[in-house]
């Protein structure tokens, strides 16, 4: 059976809202297909409104460069699936996503408006794309009818999580990352770290591969920062230089292109957090406490919460993700601080969600 799920009856035809049939409010179930309340008091399932222009598959040109740093030379693959798992079919229509090669992050249903992607476990993401009485089949649609049916759905008011956490889900989402990773190959954890931000409401641009006059990971940008940089390392190893290496990006961003270090937000994302006794959160300890930088400590399980619950992280003042040496729960003290509440998740040791001992 081919991997491809189709859950849509997609003749090429375009898709509108119903005359009278105008979006009130979302709600979402982890693995169910979204439900929408309209202001005439009836509830549909949310179905694909088949853009052109797909903001669950590409993203725009402009989410690929920072706001705030023309000379970096950014990498503008607009592909929101790190893992090549979702693609839209020549001359539009409803996207395909490939569940084998899904890993559950999130960000392709938490960029789509309408509700229209649900993550299930066991299985991946899939589009709802069959047509009912609010979602009808046209035979053709213009530009802005279409962007007035899908401006509709933005902002509305939404209850419910599209993915909740769980043991099983934590160890079926990383086994699936592994696999992600050996597949994509060495890009695989910078796209990741890009485009899990980009789904959380940060601006993150990511470097070209072989620049190596500018060595930064990611550059942070508008809505979230104003300026920031961010180091990306997966692995208990290779993480351990990612501070080090942060301290040079912040270098090179502030004695060549004139940015302010204090007001730089500096954050590693990993996947993996190293254990009580490594030596980097010595290190980090030891930034902080000489140089006044703090760098944050940012987990991809954290981002995907995000995702996951369609929420944006702010940023603010300070440095919200970091922990160091005397962090007795990054789980406690900077997850859950952040999510703004307890995690459904047995205290079982897991590197990617708490400090190991
Ligand atoms: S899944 Fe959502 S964002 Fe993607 S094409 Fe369909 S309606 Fe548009
Ligand atoms: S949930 Fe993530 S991995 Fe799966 S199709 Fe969407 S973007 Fe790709």
């Amino acid at each position: 059976m081919s991997n491809v799920l189709r859950q849509r009856a997609n003749t090429g035809r375009a898709k509108a809202l119903a005359e009278g049939w105008s979006p009130a409010a979302l709600r979402f179930a982890p693995g169910q297909q979204t439900v929408v309340q309209f202001s005439n008091g009836e509830e549909a399932g949310a179905s694909c409104l088949r853009c052109t222009d797909a903001p669950c598959a590409k993203f725009s040109d402009e989410e690929t460069i920072p706001s705030n740093f023309d000379r970096f030379p950014a990498d503008r693959n607009p592909d929101v699936c790190a893992a090549g798992a979702i693609n839209q079919p020549d001359g539009g229509g409803a996207p395909t996503i490939d569940a084998a090669r899904c890993i559950l992050c999130g960000v392709c249903s938490s960029r789509c408006p309408v509700g229209a992607i649900r993550l299930i476990p066991g299985q991946g993401a899939i589009v709802d794309d069959v047509p009912n009485v609010a979602f009808i089949e046209v035979a053709d649609i213009l530009r802005e009818q279409h962007l007035t049916d899908r401006q509709a759905f933005e902002g509305l008011p939404a209850e419910g999580a599209q993915l909740i956490e769980n043991d099983a889900l934590v160890d079926e989402v990383f086994g699936r990352m592994q696999r992600a990773w050996v597949r994509v190959g060495d890009r695989f954890p910078n796209l990741l770290a890009r485009n899990l931000l980009l789904g959380a409401g940060i601006g993150a641009s990511v470097g070209r591969k072989g620049n190596n006059h500018m060595r930064m990971d990611l550059i942070l940008s508008s809505p979230a920062v104003e300026h920031g940089v961010a180091e990306v390392e997966f692995g208990q190893e290779a993480v351990l230089d990612a501070p080090r290496d942060t301290m040079d990006a912040l270098a090179v961003l502030a004695s060549r292109y004139g940015w302010d270090l204090n007001s730089i937000t500096a954050v590693v994302v990993t996947d993996v957090l190293p254990n009580r006794r490594s030596e980097y959160w010595h290190i980090i300890q030891d930034i902080s406490n000489v140089f006044g930088v703090q760098i944050g400590t940012v987990t991809v399980f954290l981002l995907m919460l995000f995702n996951w619950n369609r929420r944006t992280l702010e940023l603010g003042e300070g440095q919200p993700f970091y922990a160091d040496r005397e962090t007795e729960s990054y789980r406690a003290e900077v997850l859950e601080l952040l999510i703004g509440r307890a995690v459904y998740l047995s205290n079982s040791p897991r590197p990617q969600i708490d400090i190991a001992k």
